[in-house]
């Protein structure tokens, strides 16, 4: 079925966003754009591109195949035909509102009313149909080579991410795929002056020319809180479509929790929503785990992410918040004390010390009541499903660092 489909389409003609197209301001790009597409045209079809008269839309609102080509005066008889030839290769409804489509008529044909005699509708700036019904009605599929250019590129943010990429000029896509690669590292809604990522990664070209986006990113570093985060695009088989990002080390960037903030101690107290609380002489939802140890036994962070809290409560004594992504944050209670150089803002990595073990607040005895976030309201941590996030298979290990290395100096030399 999907090699079907992969039949059906796709002709790999040039062409840019056509939204912009009715903006007089684009006339340049329209009229080249236009050029390119009846090259190309031309050249699939070995026919002199001065034969067709050309017209290029895009899809309008309540718009179909049929409503399209009657306009250009063909027969509903015959849009009938053409529809029912080519249902199994190519929908006619899966024509979208504001996509593109070339018609081309044959300008010396002795039909006076010049039918159409091409529909060519592009999926996306990538990807076309060719309906040719100039003969046998037929749905075309060609492959145009599509080139990539490697290219690196650092950007220090100083206004904002997007600003700061667009005064590179380079796609707006870059952010959104970083932010894909680091989703468990960097908060990209909170980067500050001074951050900064370097990446290599390919710029995708039709007809050598064109402008089409990006393609793979293969490296990466990104400076965010003063700490270097790496990322390496690692095949994980041979096909090269089965791949995941890795750090220098060859863990994923994926991270999961550490089980524990401590690195020993045991749980004395779990989530329970129904727990006596001497001290308050009542039942009180306990809303966290409590791992006990001895006084000044590090906490750690139990996975990457950003200090948002750091204060004392009657309650908390001293405690820490940390944002990990959109969805999770941790918070760490009772602290006797707090890590040097941890401030809220402070970048964290998983393991990174931040605090001591204590009885600061209500506690009746040395813990870290540790409390884990989800979407703003604290579950068990100890219940809570989390994303896989295993590193390297040990038998990759050793080429996985070797293929990283030239990777990792060309962007160290940036
Ligand atoms: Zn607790």
């Amino acid at each position: 079925m999907l090699r079907h489909i992969y039949r059906i389409l796709v002709v790999f003609i040039l062409i840019t966003s056509c939204q912009e197209s009715h903006k007089s301001k684009y006339n340049a790009t329209q009229k080249s754009v236009k050029d390119t597409v009846v090259k190309q045209v031309a050249k699939i079809f070995s026919y002199p591109k001065d034969r067709y008269i050309v017209t290029q839309d895009t899809v309008a609102p309540n718009d179909t195949f049929g409503k399209i080509l009657s306009r250009f005066d063909m027969a509903y008889s015959d849009i009938y035909k053409i529809t029912q030839k080519i249902k199994d290769t190519f929908d006619v409804k899966q024509i979208k509102v504001g996509r593109p489509y070339v018609v081309l008529q044959q300008k010396d044909s002795l039909d006076s009313l010049a039918r159409p005699k091409v529909f060519i509708y592009e999926q996306d700036p990538l990807h076309y149909t060719v309906i040719d019904f100039q003969d046998s009605i037929q749905v075309h599929y060609k492959n145009k080579k599509v080139t990539t250019k490697r290219k690196s590129v650092e950007v220090v943010i100083n206004k904002s991410l997007y600003q700061d990429i667009a005064d590179k000029h380079l796609s707006p896509k870059l952010a959104m795929e970083l932010s894909n690669i680091y989703a468990w590292t960097v908060d990209f809604f909170h980067l500050n002056k001074g951050d900064a990522f370097k990446v290599i990664y390919d710029d995708v070209y039709i007809n050598d020319t064109v402008y089409a986006g990006i393609g793979n990113i293969y490296a990466s570093v990104f400076k965010y809180g003063g700490k270097d985060f790496y990322a390496f695009r690692y095949a994980l088989d041979s096909t090269g479509q089965h791949y995941d990002y890795f750090d220098e080390l060859g863990h994923t960037l994926r991270k999961q929790f550490l089980k524990a903030p401590l690195k020993f101690g045991r749980i004395s107290s779990r989530y329970n929503l129904h727990r006596f609380i001497k001290y308050y002489g009542r039942v009180k939802p306990h809303l966290g785990t409590d791992f006990a140890a001895p006084i000044g036994t590090p906490i750690m962070a139990t996975a990457n992410g950003v200090v948002i809290k750091k204060a004392y409560t009657s309650g908390n004594g001293n405690y820490i918040k940390i944002k990990h992504n959109a969805t999770y944050s941790t918070q760490y209670l009772h602290m006797s004390k707090f890590a040097k150089g941890i401030h809220v803002g402070s970048v964290v990595k998983q393991g990174d010390i931040i605090g001591y073990v204590g009885m600061t607040g209500h506690a009746s005895g040395p813990h870290v009541c540790y409390r884990f976030w989800k979407n703003g309201k604290q579950v068990d941590a100890l219940k809570e499903k989390m994303p896989p996030a295993k590193p390297i298979d040990k038998k990759l290990l050793p080429d996985y660092l070797k293929f990283i290395k030239s990777y990792k100096q060309q962007l160290d030399s940036i």
